[in-house]
């Protein structure tokens, strides 16, 4: 059994390191953790084919017109798409895909995906942490971090939507609900292969 896990959140939240580490938990045997393809530049450390793939606004416009993106959306002023074939295969081999996407991602995917999606949304314990963080990171000028921060609010509004709240303030403890709520995923019993299973559970 496959599970989708799409975290949402704003950036700086915390989300990718979380997840990172319960891939790394878990294994790569039982997770996949889905690399976005982005028209954003890298930031400093960043590399393609490892945080992003990274191309140009003409690129992915030719991504989207060859059907290759399961969803994409402009973030911050920026294109950003989840792979198809990537996805469909981690499915196929009873993996839990974890996708870092924002709220539209989420919207997509959830139409696309009913039975098999759970939701956390990430964030911080008030913003003065997250403007902190993001501070720390180096990665912001001063308009890109304003922009951050209008955009956290208003995805912040949607936080009811999603199955889970995490807050994360201490890292080790928030890999460890990430974890719980991963394990579980596969658990939704709304799945549709459920009538095969209930045939060959009476064999
Ligand atoms: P960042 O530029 O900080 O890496 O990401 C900015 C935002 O884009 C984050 O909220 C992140 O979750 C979102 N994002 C990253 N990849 C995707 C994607 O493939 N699809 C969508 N819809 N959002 C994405």
């Amino acid at each position: 059994m496959s599970s989708i896990v799409v975290l949402s959140g704003p950036s700086g939240s915390g989300k990718t390191s979380i997840v990172k580490e319960v891939c790394q938990r878990l294994g790569s045997e039982r997770t996949y953790f889905s690399i976005s393809t982005t028209t954003r530049p890298p930031r400093d450390g960043e590399q393609n084919g490892v945080d992003y793939y990274f191309v140009s606004k003409d690129e992915f416009l030719e991504d989207i017109a060859n059907d290759e993106f399961l969803e994409w959306a402009e973030v911050h002023g920026n294109y950003y798409g989840t792979s198809l074939k990537p996805i469909k295969q981690a499915l196929q081999e009873d993996k839990i895909v974890f996708l870092d996407i924002d709220v539209q991602g989420f919207d997509s995917i959830k139409k696309i995906y009913p039975d098999i999606i759970t939701s956390v949304f990430v964030t911080t314990p008030n913003k003065e942490i997250l403007i902190q963080r993001l501070q720390k990171r180096g990665t912001e000028t001063q308009e890109s971090l304003k922009v951050r921060l209008i955009n956290a609010l208003n995805e912040m509004k949607r936080i009811g939507d999603y199955d889970y709240l995490l807050i994360n303030d201490v890292f080790e403890e928030s890999v460890e609900m990430l974890e719980a709520i991963a394990k579980v995923s596969l658990l939704k019993s709304n799945k549709p292969d459920l009538n095969t299973f209930i045939k060959e559970w009476n064999k």
